[in-house]
């Protein structure tokens, strides 16, 4: 349609708007939100939207909760701050490690090392697979693997994990260490007449050919996300972590679990390692940590990567790293106050007793013709818009028929994450029956509106 071209369709906070994260200027017409309860946020202006992504995945208890707020006031007022360097801490630091390594129960975990962010946690990840390799005696173990169209963060080795090309161009990445595997979206990627299991048999393999063509001895880790979420939402095919982990396990590769979206109840099981029977080395942690409400993330560490790690820490020195604001005591007394409310109120359960009308109700309108794809488990879905049903066939980029659909979701009062033509939703934990019912009906609209302007 001709005034869709170049996005001349609509104007101001639209969702074709460049990544502007950490820019800070009125020149975009962005979008200011103001304030949040439960499953909305309000605008500058009072116009109240479900937040279908809980804010970035991250809002798990929703926008109001009374407990978090209580728990970061009194520990402001007690402490506010203490670091936790040189074998200095604070009591919620201590407590908060205590509680996650009992709450993480995939595989036995020894150690919890904090950090700031999603992005930090999985950078932490590298200096500790190169530490633990350097302190066996075997250095040239260096490099990662992780899948195309995964997110692992912003910094420059999180951003060179990620397998998505826009964080590479213009910034020399991936680093060289970093090598990058099949991404495992069954729908787009199989072979005619490939079943799932061959799909996921045949992308283990592709894995084992690129860790002999590289040479074993060179590969230190594999990461993944248990389902992709900024790729476009992609959970694995069947039998897919099965064969990987055979893998990864036959050439001594640490197996790194990225649990920054999927952690604390998201899949409807507390981890996405409970959910795909994967038994990871280490875990990348963050958002639902804390329900966002303070910047605060973690790495869990293995009692066999922590026992070489603290045994040879004497001959090679200790693990130089860490944060300021790691272990901060604000957003631990938060975090141990939000895996409290997940536990009491048996968050894991909820979600999985709400998922079925959040996925049944939305993946029916994957019979609309503009329509390839929606997918999703638990409160995490993804819409893929393309041509035909095919995922050979695009819409023209210029077309903007994801930002049409966003921008009809928050004209109908929704915010939901655009990513080209994909559209991402992960609503808080808490969303009600009612708010389902609401989600489903403004996508609908948004839906006819964007199928409409196709015909055009
Ligand atoms: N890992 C995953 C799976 C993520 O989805 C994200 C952020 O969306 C990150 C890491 C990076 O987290 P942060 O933005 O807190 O640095």
């Amino acid at each position: 349609p001709s005034d869709l071209k170049n996005n001349q369709g609509f104007k101001g906070h639209d969702m074709l708007a460049p990544f502007t994260a950490g820019w800070q200027s009125t020149d975009l017409h962005p979008l200011v939100i103001e304030r949040s309860e439960g499953c909305y946020v309000y605008d500058i202006n009072g116009k109240k939207y479900l937040d279908s992504l809980a804010g970035l995945w991250c809002t798990a208890l929703g926008g109001n909760e009374p407990r978090l707020v209580a728990a970061a006031t009194e520990q402001l007022n007690k402490l506010p701050f203490y670091h936790s360097f040189w074998n200095r801490t604070t009591r919620p630091s201590l407590d908060l490690a205590k509680e996650l390594l009992e709450t993480f129960t995939a595989k036995k975990m020894a150690k919890a090392f904090f950090v700031n962010s999603g992005s930090e946690a999985n950078d932490t990840q590298v200096k500790l697979v190169w530490y633990y390799n350097n302190a066996l005696g075997r250095p040239a173990k260096k490099k990662f693997i992780a899948r195309s169209k995964s997110y692992h963060g912003s910094t420059l080795i999180s951003a060179s994990l990620s397998g998505l090309p826009a964080l590479h161009q213009k910034f020399d990445l991936p680093a060289p260490f970093v090598l990058h595997t099949d991404c495992p979206h069954y729908w787009r990627f199989h072979l005619p007449g490939e079943t799932e299991e061959e799909f996921s048999t045949r992308l283990a393999v592709n894995l084992e050919n690129l860790i002999l063509k590289e040479g074993p001895e060179t590969i230190a880790a594999f990461i993944a996300e248990p389902v992709m979420g900024a790729g476009g939402v992609i959970p694995p095919p069947a039998t897919y972590f099965d064969k990987i982990q055979a893998v990864v396990k036959k050439y001594d590769i640490l197996f790194i679990a990225d649990e920054v979206i999927c952690a604390f109840g998201r899949l409807g099981t507390m981890f996405g390692c409970d959910k795909y029977n994967i038994k990871p080395d280490l875990v990348s942690l963050a958002k639902a940590l804390s329900s966002a409400y303070v910047p605060i993330g973690a790495v869990l560490v293995s009692p066999e990567v922590s026992d070489v790690i603290h045994s040879q820490s004497s001959k090679l020195g200790n693990f130089s790293h860490g944060f300021t604001y790691s272990g901060h005591p604000v957003s631990c007394a938060v975090a141990i106050e939000a895996l409290k409310i997940y536990k009491e109120r048996n968050i894991v359960e909820q979600v999985k007793s709400i998922s079925p009308k959040f996925q049944d109700g939305l993946k029916p309108f994957s019979d609309s013709p503009i329509i390839g794809e929606i997918r999703g488990t638990g409160l995490i879905l993804g819409t893929e818009f393309v041509d035909n049903k095919s995922p050979n066939d695009p819409f023209p980029p210029e077309w903007g028929i994801g930002a049409y659909f966003g921008a009809q979701c928050e004209k109908h009062g929704m915010l939901v994450r655009v990513s080209g033509d994909n559209i991402m939703m992960s609503p808080p934990f808490i969303i009600t029956p009612k708010e389902i019912d609401e989600l489903i009906s403004i996508y609908g609209k948004a839906l006819k509106a964007t199928e409409e302007r196709v015909k055009e």
